[in-house]
């Protein structure tokens, strides 16, 4: 099995699409390799592919105030993007560049293993919430076994629309409550003798 270093090597050379032509740098992910918490955005900007970091222009600002107030730091939590490198001009990303560039995501999870996921945006909301409409979604948490999928709005449209802000806000302070709860279910569920009760039977909320 392959680390997150070797990964971000990998993606480092990769040519898979065309936006490896358009980067400056690639935006693999950061954080820690066992994080409880991580954050899947849409693609990297301009100041993420100067840096090759993800979220550390204004949205990586806001990102960074929610955090706090839910009393976490970026360094505690694992962030990424649905593809790792920008889309020229900012454009939204092709549905062929995320399928192409999807197996490093899928792998990053993998090795991570998180226990809540938030997506922000469309873009990773569309992996876990096909077809959902993300105003309609959002904040609205889904268990699917020893793991919950928190669909958040994304920072920059945030920003673009200070009046969602409450609501962003309200959404993002679920994220400990919903974790407790995981935890507080998932030991339930072991105490429960396998054959009184079906994997998953419990509910979250
Ligand atoms: Fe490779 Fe993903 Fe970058 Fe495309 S966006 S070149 S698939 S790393």
């Amino acid at each position: 099995m392959s680390t997150l270093i070797e990964l971000y090597k990998e993606v480092a050379a990769c040519t898979a699409c065309v936006l490896n032509r358009s980067r400056t740098n690639p935006v693999p992910g950061e954080g820690p390799p066992d994080a409880e918490i991580m954050f899947i955005g849409e693609g990297p900007g301009f100041h993420e592919d100067q840096q090759g970091r993800p979220f550390v222009g204004p949205s990586g600002r806001l990102l960074e105030k929610m955090l706090a107030s839910i009393g976490l730091t970026r360094e505690q939590v694992y962030i990424a993007n649905v593809i790792k490198c920008r889309p020229p001009n900012n454009r939204d990303p092709l549905p062929s560049e995320i399928a192409t560039c999807a197996h490093f995501l899928d792998r990053q999870i993998e090795m991570i293993d998180p226990r809540l996921i938030a997506t922000l945006g469309r873009y990773s909301m569309e992996r876990y919430f096909p077809g959902a409409k993300i105003s309609r979604v959002h904040g609205r948490a889904r268990r699917d076994g020893r793991r919950v999928y928190l669909p958040l709005y994304h920072p920059a449209y945030v920003l673009r629309n200070p009046r969602a802000m409450p609501q962003a806000e309200a959404d993002f302070h679920k994220i400990p409550r919903l974790l407790a709860r995981l935890e507080e279910v998932l030991e339930q569920e072991e105490e429960i003798e396998p054959e009184e009760v079906e994997p998953k039977q419990l509910r979250l909320f």
